[in-house]
């Protein structure tokens, strides 16, 4: 066992009302610069919808999956060693601009410099690239608040794997936020397909990085990260990513996305895990095991042998015990409420969410019921407006066992 410590991420989905003060924070630290205009390291966006960068979800299209070497182990199809110079350049598997957006302005000039006239002047929208006036047809969380309209329900890639039951009908619309960031993940596929090594994770606390010194713009990472959160300088002809916001944690302050969040939603903390089980527990064979495995490896730090084997490695005690004082593993492992997204990327995501149980407590009132019975609140399950299955398609490979027990779990803590 080889004890190491992670920053991890807790989001508690019931909370989240979509006002997007994490993501306007977070642009003004870290994103307010000429090359990233387009880049959120931390987005917010509507399910279902498409998300950012579109149908980033869409695994075939970005990525081509996983597949098994000559030894039977699992790898990125994409990932690995960087091969021919001329991929850079024809890398299908990376989003253009177009499926970010292109950034805009407003020509607010006009505002005050159009000529007098019959009517009131406008700020027409203009490029950040090329300075033109343009048409905005598509931006990030460009389906805001529309969750459930047939566009939206056609575009969205999770959405197509559950079945046609669940394929609801315009009136019976449902949404929910879904804020992302980076998953500082425990086996992650950007540094494992950077042929520069510039890409790594911290030892001490498993944030992972870019060195920008050693970074030479192959962007290898933006097509090998199924999350799609690397993204590239286009001025520097760097990659970038979101830090964990490492120069704040280091001083013992939150995440400006946490620290700003007005539902109070994010928790953060340390939780320890053991590093020689991460592969194997990314390799299992049905992806509908990869919730346990990631689980499995994930150790209690409260345990003596887990204690003794975290002071072997060099951990400090006052860590030791903030992650035993951190509610994230409590949330995530002794509760199990909080689910990874996407584990089936086997990528070992390191930022977790609980699920929203608000539509089990809508579908009570609709019924008529009172929604503080419990009885109630687990039937309503069966009716809920969020279809399990496709909670389970984001965070279970598609198991809904898992999710209907952690929304059993909120409705009786609730
Ligand atoms: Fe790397 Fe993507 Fe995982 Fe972040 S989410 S650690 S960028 S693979
Ligand atoms: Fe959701 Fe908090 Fe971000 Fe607002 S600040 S969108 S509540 S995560």
């Amino acid at each position: 066992m080889k004890v190491m410590a992670q920053l991890a991420m807790v989001m508690n989905l019931d909370k989240c009302i979509g006002c997007h003060t994490c993501s306007v924070t977070c642009k003004q630290a870290w994103t307010n610069r000429s090359g990233t205009e387009y880049v959120w390291f931390n987005n917010v966006e509507t399910r279902p919808g498409q998300g950012y960068p579109r149908t980033y979800e869409d695994q075939e299209r970005w990525r081509g999956g996983w597949e098994r070497d000559s030894r039977g182990r699992l790898r990125l199809r994409d990932g690995g060693r960087f091969k021919k110079l001329s991929r850079i350049f024809s890398n299908p598997k990376m989003p253009s601009i177009n499926d970010y957006y292109e950034p805009w302005t407003y020509d607010y000039e006009n505002l005050t410099n159009a000529p007098l006239g019959e009517h009131i002047p406008v700020a027409p929208p203009r490029s950040l690239i090329s300075g033109k006036r343009m048409k905005v047809e598509w931006s990030a969380n460009w389906d805001d608040n529309l969750g459930g309209s047939p566009e939206i329900l056609a575009g969205d890639p999770v959405l197509k794997k559950v079945s046609d039951k669940v394929k609801l009908e315009l009136e019976q619309t449902f949404m929910f936020y879904l804020p992302r960031i980076c998953e500082h993940c425990l086996n992650p596929a950007c540094v494992a397909s950077c042929p520069s090594g510039a890409m790594y994770k911290r030892e001490e606390d498993g944030i992972v990085l870019v060195d920008q010194d050693k970074c030479r713009g192959w962007r290898m990472c933006v097509s090998g990260c199924p999350y799609k959160k690397v993204y590239f300088n286009h001025k520097t002809g760097k990659a970038e990513k979101c830090t964990f916001c490492y120069p704040r944690v280091e001083v013992g302050l939150p995440t400006v996305c946490a620290e700003t969040c007005v539902g109070r939603l994010r928790y953060i903390g340390l939780i320890f895990y053991d590093a020689d089980r991460v592969l194997e527990a990314a390799s299992v064979e049905d992806d509908k095991d990869l919730y346990e495995a990631q689980l499995d490896v994930l150790l209690d730090p409260k345990d003596p042998e887990v204690i003794a084997g975290a002071r072997a490695e060099g951990i400090p005690d006052g860590w030791i015990e903030a992650a035993q004082r951190s509610p994230i593993h409590a949330l995530i492992k002794d509760f199990r409420v909080a689910l990874p997204l996407h584990p089936e990327f086997r990528t070992m995501p390191m930022v977790w969410y609980v699920p929203p149980l608000s539509p089990v407590v809508d579908a009570v009132s609709r019924d008529g019921h009172d929604g503080e019975e419990l009885g109630n609140l687990f039937g309503a399950l069966e009716s809920l407006r969020i279809p399990i299955e496709y909670l389970a398609e984001l965070f279970t490979a598609g198991d809904t066992e898992v999710v209907s027990g952690v929304l059993r779990r909120l409705a009786a803590m609730r």
